[in-house]
């Protein structure tokens, strides 16, 4: 190093400044320039723009501690490698503390000299080299590496020479008898999380050496990360093959572990990714990637269990994906429709009511029913956004009829159904009494359907959430009864007083004894507890009959009308 030095001079005193760069010209000619600057702040300005050989920086300084200084210097974002410390007075504490801090020398104002300031940049490109070269081959030691330390399988790179291998030997041989299992531990982060990761550890090599033993021999067994382990197969002879080693799998991890210091062992539970070589695919990402599009799948569709990769599960998987994009504007978008299905009173089987149904109106798919979207509405929160806007468009639509045909005043009701996810927001008060006020519309023509899903969790919570808003005179009606829990205590515990029997239940009475006996008693309790009963899913005259007959209140379903558009609906049941 003999090209001349550019430095920067940090130190608030002006007279101090004048002295070090005297001294300093005069000591040397490898100083070519010398940039001050009388504040840290104005010094790490100018570091962080410009490049410096050296930087001598005063110890004392107005706005800001000389170490505290020294370790923005060197927290990486400034190229600046070498650092002296200067002082006007000796301090060996503060020397060592300096220099521990990344300092390359510590020197008295009055010592520095061209020279003195020369070596130490000196040394302080040789260490950087040194540490450079180490990182280096540390970097390249990792490259040979593949295998995983902690559990001494392989890791992702020696997974991917393994499938390199394999992937050749497969196309050789013209055969698919290659299968990846992939493989992801449930809960595995609240174990992490509750015993920590030291325990995490532990368990992860525990789980490691049981995979261990029930490979074959010519199979690869790799962690990818984290809790993911995947197993290459070669030489399959059947497809059966990966769905037994994935059941072998499950039985070997149901064997209880000791995790933690919890005192009862317990056993783990995977999701398994299958996927098997079909020609088609041809790189080792793709069957990789199908392998984890069926561990998702197993994911999604409750856990423990291992999945297949197919086409179809890959155009389900797309086609989920497209809905939940395009169900993020289509709100926005005005796309979504309400239908109205009419409900009629029994006993004189005039119009007691509608029930509003979503539709999604698609500008590709078509007109959508909620079966297609609703578990993503769901899954994603928009059901909040888009069941307010259901809440909304109902009312208001009820009170154009209501303007309309004031002969309806009082005697029709509209039931709008509720998300469990919307049960649980405690803004669903408000939003309910908003959709009234802004379409003035009575709180008794509004009738909120729930199913019993949404009141297991947090019954307290859903109750008092629920009860907030039945004090204004607004109706629950429990759906789909019969087909869940049917539990008796929900209907003590919640403000419920419309009970509307499902309509699967419905289609069975005619030829299932026991159903219609079931159907009885369930209208007779109902009637107990001066609940209002709907049968739904009325399709035939002796459907409609028997309900009748036992005394259910109103009835709704194909026998009458399907769901209709507003206008469509008017035309039917209005006459003008
Ligand atoms: P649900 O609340 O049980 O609604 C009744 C469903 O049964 C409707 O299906 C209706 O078209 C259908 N249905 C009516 N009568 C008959 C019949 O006689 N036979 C048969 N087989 N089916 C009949 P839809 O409109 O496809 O709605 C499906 C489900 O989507 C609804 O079931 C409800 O759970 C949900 N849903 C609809 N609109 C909304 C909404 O605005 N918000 C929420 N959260 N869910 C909604
Ligand atoms: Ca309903
Ligand atoms: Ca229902």
């Amino acid at each position: 190093m003999n090209s001349p030095m550019r430095l920067l001079l940090i130190d608030d005193d002006e007279v101090d400044r004048m002295a070090v760069i005297r001294s300093l010209k005069k000591s040397t000619t490898n100083v070519s320039e010398v940039i001050t600057a009388a504040t840290a702040s104005e010094g790490l300005e100018l570091a962080s723009r410009e490049h410096f050989d050296a930087i001598l920086l005063d110890y004392r300084l107005p706005d800001q501690d000389g170490l505290a200084v020294l370790q923005t210097l060197r927290s990486g974002n400034f190229e600046s490698g070498t650092v002296v410390m200067l002082s006007r007075h000796e301090d060996e504490t503060l020397a060592e503390r300096c220099l521990e801090a990344g300092a390359q020398d510590f020197l008295l104002k009055d010592e520095v000299n061209g020279r003195r300031l020369y070596r130490a940049v000196r040394q302080a490109r040789q260490r950087y080299q040194i540490q450079d070269a180490l990182n280096r081959s540390r970097e390249q030691l990792l490259e040979l590496s593949v295998h995983d330390p902690l559990t001494g399988l392989l890791n992702r790179r020696g997974f991917d020479n393994a499938m390199k291998k394999e992937f050749a030997r497969a196309q050789r041989s013209d055969s698919n008898e290659l299968a990846l299992l992939l493989l992801d531990l449930d809960d595995f982060k609240n174990i992490n999380d509750i015993h920590g990761h030291a325990t995490g550890d532990l368990l992860l090599i525990e789980v490691a050496q049981r995979l261990n033993t029930v490979i074959r021999d010519n199979d690869y067994l790799c962690r990818l990360g984290g809790d993911e382990f995947v197993i290459v197969m070669t030489l399959l002879e059947h497809e059966e093959q990966a769905v037994e080693l994935a059941n072998r799998i499950f039985s070997i991890l149901q064997q209880p572990f000791k995790i933690g210091t919890t005192t009862a062992d317990q056993s783990v539970t995977a999701s398994i990714g299958i996927a098997m070589l079909d020609g088609s695919d041809d790189h080792t990402e793709d069957l990789l990637k199908c392998a984890d599009i069926a561990m998702y799948h197993a994911k999604k569709t409750g856990r423990n269990q291992c999945q297949y990769y197919s086409s179809a599960l890959q155009q389900l998987v797309q086609s989920r994906i497209r809905i939940k994009n395009d169900l993020s504007v289509a709100l926005d978008r005005n796309e979504f429709r309400v239908f109205y299905q009419a409900q009629f009173n029994a006993s004189d089987r005039s119009l007691g009511g509608a029930e509003a149904l979503l539709r999604w109106q698609h500008p590709e798919l078509g007109l959508l029913s909620p079966d297609v979207f609703m578990p993503i509405a769901e899954e994603t929160g928009l059901i909040v956004s888009i069941g307010n806007w259901v809440l909304h468009e109902g009312c208001r639509q009820l009170k154009e009829w209501q303007l309309n045909y004031p002969e309806l005043a009082g005697n029709m009701t509209i039931a709008i159904n509720l998300s469990p996810v919307q049960i649980k927001q405690h803004s669903l008060s408000t939003a309910v009494h908003n959709a009234l006020d802004k379409h003035a519309l009575d709180a008794n023509c509004l009738e909120l359907e729930i199913t019993e899903s949404a009141m297991i969790e947090d019954t307290t919570a859903t109750a008092e959430i629920l009860s907030a808003i039945s004090h204004h005179g607004i109706t629950f009606s429990l759906d789909d009864f019969g087909t869940g829990y049917s539990s008796l205590v929900h209907l003590k515990q919640f403000p419920i007083s419309v009970l509307k029997i499902d309509k699967g239940f419905v289609s069975s009475i005619e030829n299932d004894d026991k159903n219609k006996r079931l159907l009885i008693a369930i209208i007779a309790f109902a009637k107990a507890l001066e609940m209002c009963v709907v049968a739904e899913g009325v399709e035939t005259v002796e459907q409609a009959e028997i309900c009748t007959e036992y005394s259910c209140d109103l009835l709704q379903g194909y026998y009458f009308a399907r769901p209709l558009p507003a206008d469509q609906f008017e035309a039917t049941f209005f006459s003008s």
